[in-house]
């Protein structure tokens, strides 16, 4: 498996019409994800339906993979084979999934794919995400009439490279790792796991980053109000300043310090 294979497959090759769940019934965020994985393992297409949930709610517990508007991508890596394992379930009455913004999900894409690689996650599938960051993306698969409709909408959509809504999958994740570490520096117990899990998450170049801040200041992320880095009290650049009003979502780096900074942490 290799990085430049998936940027240039469709979903559609991966993923089937017989791996969709047009009307999910299922009531709460457990039942739902145990649906799709059964769902799955009938198709044959993994064979350890224990191993899988349990990575799957490991998962969900560090941090809730839904995205809001709807979305959530629950997930985990998991020996499957060359091609990521995708299954979709749509759920018109909703589920509460804890979404930032307190919205049920309605559209759940459940991800498994290969332990290789660290960071592949986010750069496999920010093109779906930011194909559902599109309200009347969202409407066409909410209003498709059948399973195959869903899985031809979603067919064309293209891997890509990081991009918006899954910079804000980051931020939330370096947030909860920098959570961690303050806990274990403080002596707490069986955090290893949790922080190997929220690392696989997260690309190379971002974590050297947060292990460099995290060795030199003990806090890797500040935020920066009024435009200043709480880390190390100076102004940041007016271009910085609008580009983060702009989109504030996303992770950034002060340009006087170094410190990630984000617009609001926890
Ligand atoms: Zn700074």
């Amino acid at each position: 498996m290799n990085e430049a294979y998936f940027k240039e497959v469709p979903l559609g090759e991966i993923l089937s019409n017989k791996h969709v769940i047009p009307e999910m019934k299922s009531e709460s965020k457990e039942a739902a994800i145990e649906e799709l994985v059964a769902l799955i393992c009938e198709k044959g297409l993994i064979k350890d339906k224990g191993e899988a949930l349990k990575r799957i709610f490991a998962r969900e517990e560090l941090a809730s993979t839904a995205l809001g508007d709807g979305i959530a991508i629950p997930h985990a890596r998991l020996d499957v084979g060359k091609n990521p394992v995708i299954a979709i379930g749509r759920h018109k009455a909703g589920i509460d999934f804890n979404a930032p913004d307190r919205g049920d999900a309605h559209l759940i894409f459940l991800v498994l794919w290969q332990p290789e690689r660290p960071g592949l996650f986010n750069r496999l599938f920010a093109g779906l995400v930011s194909r559902l960051a599109d309200p009347n993306f969202r409407e066409s698969l909410m209003n498709a009439k059948d399973a195959k409709t869903i899985a031809n909408a979603v067919a064309d959509v293209k891997v890509d490279m990081l991009a918006g809504r899954a910079a804000k999958w980051e931020a939330d994740i370096l947030v909860t790792l920098q959570l961690m570490e303050a806990k274990k520096s403080a002596g707490a117990r069986g955090l290893k796991k949790k922080i190997e899990l929220a690392r696989d998450e997260l690309p190379g170049s971002m974590l050297s980053r947060f292990d460099r801040l995290i060795t030199r200041y003990g806090e890797a992320l500040v935020e920066a109000p009024e435009g200043i880095c709480q880390g190390c009290n100076m102004q940041l650049s007016s271009g910085l300043a609008s580009e983060m009003q702009r989109n504030s979502d996303a992770v950034y780096v002060c340009e006087k310090c170094g410190r990630f900074i984000i617009h609001h942490i926890g």
